[in-house]
């Protein structure tokens, strides 16, 4: 591509899937390289009417997202990033779709810019991190010939992620002052004098806890219902695999080990007053998760579980609804025990 000294190469990263997990290690990288990084809106509504009329109609619904925002950078870019994401673990996998997706987008819409599609999977023989890092390297001359800037590109990115890492996921002993309503870890929940403030674990994928549209406001409307929220993205990692090392299989989906064993972690430990779990319809991982959690919750059922299905057809009313009955029912639950265990004090 032909382009002045002063013009800097454009790379396009939709707002979408993995670019929740992994936004700081790619724009960091690109960025470094001498790169303009230009990544789509939030997710609105005429992105999603992109995305449906294009996407294939068995897609779950955030794959069919990434259609749209790729759309929304189509004129605006010289190159698309579009991973191909296997696996970041040996024994691990992410989801097919995060493999597959780059050239189904090149398939089916042909106009798109070139797509750099890197692929990486820990679990393939070649793959190992000196193979990271050899494809990360190779990846960068497309924007500059310069050795050493492509070597300082890869060790920025990732000491960037290293932090996004750190800033997310929390320690055990800040999950404990949490749980003790010693600390906030995200929004103020706004509730009225007399009502008692509620403690909830939201669980799902990184990419619709994050997205407000596609999760439909979801954060914003437990806030609005006086509730402190945790996200599973948030639980420490250690707290996670002690709970998959109790499961008599292996869960290898990497990203439903985190939503799994943040649901397990509090149906043992009952430090929260109740958790919504959200799903994607026609999504093979979470179902699996979905309804292990569910067996688990049915054989332990002091914290409720809500299990919300969404996809482009759930409208946010009806989701509102149900977390308004859910939020009714933990508190009418927290009364109807204080009131027993005031009955037992005088009996
Ligand atoms: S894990 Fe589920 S929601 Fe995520 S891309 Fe795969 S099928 Fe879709």
């Amino acid at each position: 591509m032909l382009r002045n000294q002063e013009q800097r190469i454009r790379i396009g990263i939709p707002r979408a899937l993995l670019f929740y997990k992994f936004s700081d290690l790619w724009i960091t990288y690109f960025e470094e390289l001498g790169a303009e990084v230009i990544i789509s809106p939030e997710t609105t509504k005429k992105i999603k009417a992109e995305a449906l009329s294009l996407a294939p109609d068995e897609d779950c619904y955030s794959t069919k997202l990434y259609f749209g925002h790729a759309i929304a950078l189509k004129d605006k870019v010289d190159y698309l990033f579009v991973p191909r994401f296997g696996g970041r673990k040996k024994n691990l996998v992410g989801c097919p779709k995060f493999i597959g997706l780059a050239e189904v987008l090149r398939s089916m819409v042909p106009e798109l810019p070139e797509i750099l599609m890197p692929h990486y999977n820990r679990g393939m023989d070649k793959n190992t991190r000196i193979g990271l890092l050899y494809k990360s390297f190779k990846l960068g001359k497309i924007i500059t010939k310069n050795p050493f800037v492509r070597i300082r590109a890869i060790r920025r990115a990732f000491k960037a992620q290293k932090l996004h890492d750190k800033l997310v996921v929390i320690d055990e002993e800040t999950l404990s002052k949490w749980e003790k309503s010693e600390v906030i870890l995200n929004d103020f929940p706004i509730y009225a004098e007399n009502e008692k403030q509620l403690k909830i674990a939201l669980v799902g994928h990184s990419y619709v806890l994050n997205d407000p549209y596609s999760s439909l406001n979801i954060r914003s409307i437990l806030q609005g219902y006086g509730v402190d929220i945790i996200t599973s993205e948030q639980m420490p990692r250690k707290l996670i695999e002690k709970q998959m090392a109790k499961l008599e299989y292996d869960l290898y989906f990497d990203f439903e080990r985190e939503i799994l064993g943040t649901i397990m972690h509090f149906l043992e430990s009952k430090t929260v007053d109740g958790i919504v779990h959200l799903l994607i319809f026609s999504c093979g991982p979470d179902s699996i998760a979905g309804e292990i959690a569910a067996r688990f919750s049915k054989r332990d059922s002091a914290i409720p579980l809500l299990q919300l299905v969404f996809d482009e057809l759930t409208a946010e009313a009806g989701m509102r609804t149900r977390i308004e009955a859910f939020v009714d029912m933990l508190r009418r639950s927290i009364d109807d025990q204080a009131i027993l265990l005031t009955m037992k004090a005088h009996i």
